[in-house]
């Protein structure tokens, strides 16, 4: 079965044509699946002969809402989607002065087992095609009444991981065929699978590529995120420099503030080393704590020594603003508490 969705579309033209079908209907069919229509029967002016050949052949991604929470403190809304399958992802729309934002899942679980990360203690199932991606923005901005106009590729999963899937998903949301989000308005999050970043950066598009960085050396990062082995962050740090140098786009790092593990003022002093002369921007972010597990946020007065000695060093950051605490709305918990029945 063809997954539709997933199609550029020039290839749903060759698609349509190679079967016998007039050009034209591609468009109409297009134009269909824009709106936003979950089955090929609401298709009214397609005649009935492509519509049964597309039953037969083809497959609509749909991500229905198995459950929504909504923050009461600032709107915050988290999903958990069943895809056609089955499976279950997560997303995380948020609201600010300029508009909506979603956290959207790339895969179904993650295999990188980042200590910290729900995702990564629930495993891994698959990863996503483009349109279960998109499914997401749609079903949610379908349910919100809402344009949603920034994505930020951080929910559960590694973007990278499932690369090809991700490069088509880019091409195809940013299109006048599908929903127009610009490039500009979309952020990637890695954990840092080095060769993919170079190659991303080959692609030149103009999104924000965020790596989490977590941790100033070796040893600490090793300890909490096992990707850390395989790629140190000698190799990373060269990696985003050079995604600098040929984009031109400014990279972010996130970094989670673990009580005791990764906050102590000689991590900030290590930070600052390792970034200082990079266009870059640090995002501190308070941990939040998942089942399971003893990390706790470093406090307040931390998180403001680390933002000074990282000042000292010309590297700026900011702490993130903690959205939709009361339903956890960092991924991969829903999911998990689905999946063990804890509901
Ligand atoms: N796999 C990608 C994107 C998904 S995770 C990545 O790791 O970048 C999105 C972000 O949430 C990452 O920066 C990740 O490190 C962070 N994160 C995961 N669990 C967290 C937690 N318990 N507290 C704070 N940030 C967390
Ligand atoms: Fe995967 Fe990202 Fe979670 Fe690490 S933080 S386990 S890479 S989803």
């Amino acid at each position: 079965m063809t997954d539709i969705k997933s199609l550029y579309y020039n290839e749903l033209e060759k698609f349509i044509t190679d079967n016998g079908f007039p050009r034209f209907r591609a468009r109409q069919i297009s134009d269909w699946l824009k709106k936003g229509v979950t089955s090929f029967s609401e298709m009214r002016n397609i005649p009935e002969k492509i519509i049964d050949f597309l039953n037969g052949s083809c497959y609509i991604s749909v991500a229905n809402i198995e459950k929504k929470l909504v923050s009461r403190y600032d709107k915050t809304v988290k999903y958990l989607f069943r895809l056609n399958d089955g499976e279950y992802v997560e997303s995380v729309v948020m609201s600010y002065r300029h508009g909506y934002s979603i956290c959207v899942s790339t895969q179904v679980g993650c295999k990188m087992g980042c200590t910290f990360c729900a995702t990564g203690k629930s495993g891994f199932s698959r990863s996503l095609t483009a349109s279960e991606i998109l499914a997401q923005i749609e079903a949610a901005q379908r349910d919100l009444s809402v344009r949603i106009s920034n994505v930020v590729l951080m929910g559960m999963g590694e973007p990278l991981d499932n690369f090809d899937n991700v490069v088509r998903f880019l091409k195809i949301v940013s299109g006048e065929d599908s929903l127009n989000i610009g490039m500009r308005h979309i952020t990637l999050s890695t954990c840092g699978l080095v060769p993919r970043i170079y190659e991303l950066a080959e692609y030149n598009f103009p999104i924000t590529l965020s790596v989490s960085l977590h941790a100033p050396d070796n040893e600490t990062r090793s300890r909490t995120m096992p990707v850390n082995k395989k790629y140190p962050v000698e190799q990373l740090i060269a990696a985003c420099r050079d995604y600098f140098s040929a984009t031109g786009r400014r990279v972010s790092f996130e970094y989670a503030m673990i009580d005791g593990v990764n906050d102590t003022d000689e991590c900030a002093r290590k930070l600052g080393r390792l970034l200082s002369g990079m266009n870059c921007h640090v995002n501190l972010i308070p941990v939040n704590s998942v089942e399971g597990s003893s990390y706790k946020k470093s406090n307040l007065e931390r998180q403001q020594a680390f933002i000074r000695i990282l000042s000292k060093y010309s590297v700026t950051a900011t702490v993130r603003r903690t959205l939709g605490s009361d339903i956890n709305a960092s991924c991969g918990q829903l999911r998990r508490k689905h999946s063990e029945g804890g509901r």
